[in-house]
């Protein structure tokens, strides 16, 4: 590991100062992600800005203005903390079991919600540094193009890169339609819709996100919706745990009966962001909500895929996962 200098302070307003003076530094929260790429030489920052300690770890219903009723989840409240708030678990059972469904019980106990909106792609290139990676090193190709791309993109790619994104709890959230509340480098706030928050790769894949550099996340906020009684996360992976997505999907029904008054599903592991599935929705608003409109909708979906060579396993796994996610909301919230 590189020498840093480190600092840290309570204040939100400072730890923006610092980072924004310099190019090369970061901020640490957790540090669950950003402290393995500095290990493995990936992440090189000069600068650590411990923010840690700054009061953004409340989780509460926002109680007045236009937002009044949605959920404020705070941007350092810890994954565990989040999963297991009695508004999430009762409100948004979609998240929770979306952020149980990621990494261990030990990082989850570590890693805040901010850093696991921020972390970055597990493409094994990425993290090899004697391999080319336009993630890692602007320039220099991607080793993943024409190499071994089993657990890459099959949507959004660029020849630039073809990664995906890794969190579990940012392709719930893609689904419940949150929005990033972000602190400037001015001082003022910005608020951005998680659909719009993660980049796909385009010929820039170093940029993950649409955030400045400087900018802090303060917020993650959730609208009131109708998903809770049916809503699910479906996660499969080579084990079961400890794994990153092959294919996973967050799907939440609104329904009457049996009729389809509202629609969610997200997709994760198939792109490099949470990958939201606006044709299966449409398919499905207002419909019977049956097996064969499920698979209708699953392949409306899944016939936009681009697969690479090794992961056209993908595009059967992803209409089947969809159906199967579906299918399982239909049966009703059960954590
Ligand atoms: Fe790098 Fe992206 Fe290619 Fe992986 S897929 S080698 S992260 S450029």
């Amino acid at each position: 590991m590189r020498p840093f200098k480190y600092s840290t302070t309570e204040n939100a307003a400072d730890a923006v100062k610092i980072v924004s003076a310099n190019s090369d530094a970061q901020f640490l929260a957790g540090g669950t992600n950003l402290l393995d790429l500095m290990k493995e030489d990936v992440a090189r920052p000069n600068e650590l800005v411990d923010v840690s300690r700054i009061k953004l770890a409340q989780i509460k219903t926002v109680s007045d203005g236009a937002n009044r009723g949605n959920l404020s989840i705070g941007a350092l409240a810890r994954n565990t903390d989040t999963a297991n708030h009695p508004l999430v678990r009762s409100n948004y059972p979609l998240l929770t079991q979306a952020i149980l469904a990621g990494a261990s019980g030990q990082i989850r106990n570590m890693a805040t919600n901010g850093g696991n909106l921020n972390q970055r792609t597990r493409c094994q290139y990425f993290y090899e540094t004697v391999m080319p990676c336009n993630k890692r090193e602007p320039g220099t190709g991607c080793a993943a193009l024409e190499g071994i791309n089993r657990i890459h993109a099959i949507f959004g790619w660029s020849k630039d890169c073809v990664a995906v994104y890794p969190s579990d709890m940012a392709i719930a959230l893609a689904a419940l339609d949150a929005t990033v509340k972000v602190q400037k480098t001015d001082g003022t706030e910005r608020s951005i819709p998680l659909a719009e928050y993660h980049r796909l790769p385009g010929s820039e894949p170093q940029k993950d996100n649409t955030l400045e550099h400087g900018e802090l996340i303060a917020a993650i906020e959730l609208p009131k919706n109708n998903f809770a009684a049916r809503s699910y996360y479906l996660k499969i992976r080579d084990r079961a745990s400890y794994a990153f997505a092959l294919v996973s999907v967050a799907a939440a029904l609104d329904v009457t009966g049996t009729k389809i008054n509202d629609a969610r599903i997200a997709m994760g592991g198939v792109a490099h962001k949470p990958w939201r599935a606006f044709e299966a929705e449409k398919f499905l608003n207002g419909k019977e909500a049956s097996e064969a409109n499920f698979k209708s909708a699953a392949d409306a979906e899944m016939k936009m895929a681009r697969p690479l060579e090794h992961n056209k396993f993908k595009v059967e796994l992803g209409k089947r996962a969809i159906v199967r996610a579906l299918m399982q909301a239909m049966n009703g919230n059960r954590i």
